[in-house]
C-alpha cells in the first residue's frame, strides 16, 4: 500500500457562518494554511440569492432538516439549519441587526470581560465592509445615494438607513425620498 502524504495546515475550520468569517480573516495572512471544512456544495441557488424566497430553501437540499426534541404541546418541530458553503448564513432571510447594547453590555457586566458593546463595535463595523463598496455600517450605497459599483443607480428606500431609527419607519422614509429627489435632480 503506498503511503498517502496528507497536506499539513495552520488552522482547520470546520465551517457554517462563524467558520467562513474566520478562515477568510486567518487567510489574509500569506503564510497561514487554512483547510474550511463545510458539508454540502458552494452552489448559490436562486433562493439563496434573494432574500424574499428564503422559505423556499427549509426542506431544500441545502437544510440539514433537523428536528427538535419533543416540544410541550408541539411535539418535534422543524429546525432548519444550513448544509453548504456559509452554513445557516446561505439560506437565511439576510435580516441584519445588530440588537441592543444593553446586551452586550450584560455580557461583559456578567463575567465576559472585552464583550461589551463598545468592545464588539469594531468588529460590528468590519463585518458590515466589504471590500470595494467604500466603508460604515452595510455601505450598499454613498452618501448621495448612489449604489457602489452600479454606474447611474440610485437606491431611496428603508434598505439605505444605516441604524433602523425606531419602529416606525416612514416618516425617515419620506424624509430620504425628499432628500432623494433633490439628489437625482442634481447633476449625476
Ligand atoms: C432558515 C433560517 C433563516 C434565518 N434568518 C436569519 C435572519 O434573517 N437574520 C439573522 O440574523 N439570522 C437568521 N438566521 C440565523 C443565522 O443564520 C444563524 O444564527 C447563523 O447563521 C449561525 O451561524 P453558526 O456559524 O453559529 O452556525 P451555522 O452557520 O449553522 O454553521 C453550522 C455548521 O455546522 C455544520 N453541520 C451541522 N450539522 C452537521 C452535521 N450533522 N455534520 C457535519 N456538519 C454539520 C453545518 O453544515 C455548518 O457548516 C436564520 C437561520 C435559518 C436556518
Amino acid at each position: 500500500m503506498n503511503d498517502v502524504v496528507l497536506p499539513e495546515f495552520d488552522y482547520i475550520v470546520v465551517g457554517g457562518s462563524a467558520g467562513c468569517v474566520l478562515a477568510a480573516r486567518l487567510s489574509e495572512s500569506p503564510a497561514a494554511q487554512v483547510l474550511l471544512l463545510e458539508a454540502g456544495g458552494p452552489e448559490r441557488t436562486r433562493e439563496m440569492r434573494v432574500p424574499s424566497a428564503w422559505p423556499d430553501n427549509l426542506g431544500s437540499a441545502s437544510d440539514w432538516g433537523y428536528l427538535t426534541t419533543s416540544q410541550a404541546d408541539a411535539g418535534p418541530v422543524a429546525y432548519p439549519r444550513g448544509r453548504g458553503l456559509g452554513g445557516s448564513g446561505a439560506i437565511n432571510a439576510m435580516a441584519h441587526l445588530r440588537g441592543h447594547r444593553v446586551i452586550y453590555d450584560g455580557w461583559a457586566q456578567n463575567g465576559a470581560p472585552g464583550w461589551g458593546y463598545a468592545d464588539l463595535l469594531p468588529y460590528f463595523r468590519r463585518s458590515e465592509t466589504a471590500p470595494g463598496r467604500g466603508t460604515g455600517p452595510l455601505a450598499v450605497v454613498d452618501p448621495e445615494l448612489r449604489v457602489h459599483g452600479i454606474a447611474g443607480l440610485r437606491v431611496a428606500d428603508a434598505s439605505v438607513f444605516p441604524v433602523i431609527p425606531n419602529a416606525n419607519t416612514h416618516a425617515t422614509v419620506l424624509a430620504v425620498a425628499e432628500r432623494a429627489a433633490e439628489l437625482v435632480a442634481a447633476p449625476y
